[in-house]
């Protein structure tokens, strides 16, 4: 991990939008204006355990962490 954290990527061909994600991070998750979601920056060390939960709970496998 570099000292900046680590990325959360969405994959939008397999994004749904529905927002589980923005529900279980949602300081580093807004939701846009249809429900798809805007990562707000480098994932901290401190939210890397909720940032991975929100990646696993994706019913789309549509979010990574790298
Ligand atoms: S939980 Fe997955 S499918 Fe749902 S909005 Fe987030 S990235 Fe998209």
């Amino acid at each position: 991990m570099n000292a900046e954290g680590k990325a959360l990527k969405v994959d939008w061909p397999r994004c749904e939008g529905r927002g589980l994600c923005a529900e279980l991070l949602p300081e580093r998750i807004l939701l846009d204006e249809w429900g798809y979601p805007v990562i707000l920056g480098p994932v901290p060390a401190e939210e890397q355990i909720l940032a991975r939960e929100a990646v696993r709970a994706c019913p789309r496998r549509a979010l990574h962490l790298f």
